[in-house]
């Protein structure tokens, strides 16, 4: 049985859409729509529009738009039926039960959630069967309490090779979908063995509290065996994009706007035991942007706590790097040698760790005091090597002001002229073209040739043009929550919006003389002519929407190509995967733009012919 349509269109009517997205983002009123920065790529001015009117988002930047129910599905990486069902407990509208609907027309992502669903709960009964006696004994002697175990649903893999598989048979599960979901592996003679054997499982949940992946940590040592086994990533769980205990912590994050980062599981639970249940694990991965992006959803302050060895110094350094130059406010606490941060707050308590926490340094700081320990600032030589590195660094910074901040403190910490750094710092934002910090934005090389639009997109610009020169102020707050100049494919059309543009920017009024006498000759001529065309008055929404749609059109076209020179080159594996997943997410919100289109494909009323080529437009 499918959802009905008349409980999705409840659904849609109940939430309202600026309340919804406003419930994850901070976004503000600017004319008719709301505006903030977007939660789906890393932006510095936000171009995430909502429109309360319409009841749809759009991003300018990345291109996600949708409705209500898009928006959460992005948001919270949810399946439609999910998503529904998500806004429909939100707003205490009942829905048919989920066993009430036809298994078998779920989607391959449900299946792997149920799969982890079931697992999860074997897992837990077994910790507190007999079977789990060893491991109750291992997690009490360590100093976990129940209730923490519990809420973070710390389970046991029984010591066995087919226990679970066992489990599986007689609840009459698919082992397909368990071996794909990564819990079952499969033999030559084609029968299955658990993954998982004698191992304390920590469910990963993602931020709605479903489990999309198992870290389990081994019992007894043993020889070959790796001390963590780890999920494999499935279409529910992407390591990068995960962070472990977000889920358990994210009320607390919001609330006290600060999120600590450890690196252990042992780690997050013994800080969360503690009442900082602010705290998530990076798990033993390098920390990646992805996460950092996920981190800013909630918060913009970050911690990170972490051993005092020097793979915890390595970290560090590494995490650290990322967290600013993600735009995150970074602080960096290194915990006496020796200690971890589930060993330090075990023995210090609540007030012992956030007194260490009160000393968190800047990442500069951090780095600088790194470096006097090993006596590499002693000579100019590792002077130098400290300030390129830091400064390679700080180039990665996106937002110009934190950038030049952090300029300045390496400038302060290393003893360096500033103008020096800046000029540094500048080298090396030339040569960065192609660094590492884009890779989680889509390749955008969208360049504007002039010609190459067809007549009705030219129309359509020159209509939009026409009514901003003969209305002036008041229409461009419509206009430019729509478009930006960029988006306009006539070079002397576009060069005339980014004037406009920047005066609506700055709140200046703004005329169609001052317009007129900003501009040469030729330009003044086809403006003129513009706003005498009494032919072009068409709906500007009719404009706007035929506007958007070549973008779109355009931008699918960019999409198919890069597709196309990715499987050409056959890059990194994972780095194809990542890319092809963002492209098929985009696509789909292409086509759901589609539908929110008035106009669709239909060009504008063709008009008379152009009787000039040499008029700019
Ligand atoms: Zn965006």
């Amino acid at each position: 049985m499918k959802i009905p349509q008349h409980k999705i269109d409840e659904i849609k009517q109940a939430a309202d859409i600026v309340e919804v997205v406003g419930q994850y983002v901070n976004i503000r009123l600017r004319g008719r729509n709301h505006v903030g920065l977007c939660p789906f790529h890393n932006e510095k001015t936000p171009s995430f529009t909502v429109s309360a009117d319409k009841q749809i988002f759009y991003c300018f930047g990345c291109h996600t738009g949708g409705d209500v129910i898009a928006f959460v599905r992005e948001f919270e990486k949810l399946s439609y039926p999910e998503a529904i069902r998500f806004l429909a407990e939100k707003y205490a509208i009942e829905m048919p039960r989920e066993t009430d609907m036809d298994p078998s027309k779920s989607s391959e992502v449900e299946s792997l959630y149920f799969a982890y669903k079931m697992a999860a709960r074997y897992y837990f009964e077994q910790l507190r069967g007999p079977a789990g006696k060893l491991a109750r004994e291992y997690l009490s002697k360590r100093g976990f309490e129940d209730s923490t175990l519990k809420s973070f649903g710390v389970g046991y893999a029984p010591d066995l090779w087919e226990a679970f598989v066992a489990h599986a048979h007689e609840q009459s599960m698919d082992l397909t979908v368990l071996e794909k979901a990564g819990l079952i592996m499969k033999k030559s003679d084609g029968s299955h063995y658990d993954r998982f054997r004698h191992r304390v499982i920590f469910p990963i949940f993602n931020t709605t509290g479903r489990v999309i992946a198992f870290g389990g940590r081994q019992l007894r040592e043993e020889q070959n065996m790796p001390k963590y086994v780890n999920s494999p990533e499935s279409p529910i769980y992407h390591k990068s994009r995960t962070l472990y205990g977000l889920f358990q912590a994210r009320d607390t994050v919001r609330k006290n706007d600060q999120l600590i980062v450890v690196e252990g599981y042992a780690d997050c639970l013994m800080l969360h035991q503690h009442g900082l249940t602010q705290t998530v694990a990076s798990s033993g991965t390098a920390f990646t942007l992805d996460q950092a992006t996920l981190i800013k959803r909630y918060t913009q302050n970050v911690t990170l706590v972490y051993d005092g060895d020097s793979a915890g110094i390595h970290a560090a350094e590494r995490g650290g790097a990322i967290m600013i130059q993600s735009g995150l406010q970074t602080k960096i606490v290194v915990l006496p040698a020796s200690h971890d941060p589930d060993s330090f707050i075990r023995e210090n308590g609540r007030d012992g760790f956030e007194e260490v926490l009160k000393q968190g340094r800047s990442y500069i700081d951090f780095r600088v005091e790194q470096w006097h320990r090993q006596k590499k600032l002693d000579t100019v030589h590792g002077r130098t090597q400290a300030a390129r590195e830091l400064i390679q660094i700080v180039g990665g910074i996106r937002d110009p002001i934190q950038s030049s901040y952090y300029a300045a403190e390496v400038s302060d910490k290393l003893r360096l002229d500033e103008k020096l750094v800046q000029q540094e710092l500048q080298r090396v934002g030339k040569g960065r073209d192609s660094s590492s910090i884009e890779l989680t934005t889509p390749a955008k090389k969208y360049i504007p040739r002039e010609d190459s639009s067809p007549q009705h997109v030219l129309q359509a610009e020159r209509g939009v043009l026409r009514n901003l020169l003969m209305k002036g102020s008041e229409q461009a707050d419509l206009i430019f929550n729509h478009l930006r100049p960029e988006d306009f494919t006539n070079r002397a059309i576009q060069k005339v919006m980014q004037f406009i543009f920047t005066q609506w920017m700055m709140k200046e009024e703004f005329s169609s003389n001052t317009v007129l006498e900003s501009f040469p000759e030729d330009i003044q001529k086809a403006l003129t002519r513009l706003m005498l065309d009494d032919l072009l008055q068409y709906e500007i929404v009719d404009c706007l929407a035929t506007i958007q749609y070549h973008q779109l059109q355009k931008r699918l076209a960019e999409l198919r190509e890069t597709m196309k020179n990715m499987s050409d080159l056959q890059e990194d594996a994972e780095h194809l995967e990542e890319a092809s997943s963002q492209i098929i997410r985009q696509m789909h919100v292409l086509k759901t733009k589609k539908q929110l289109l008035t106009l669709g494909e239909q060009p504008v009323q063709e008009r008379m012919e152009l009787d000039d080529h040499h008029v700019p437009f």
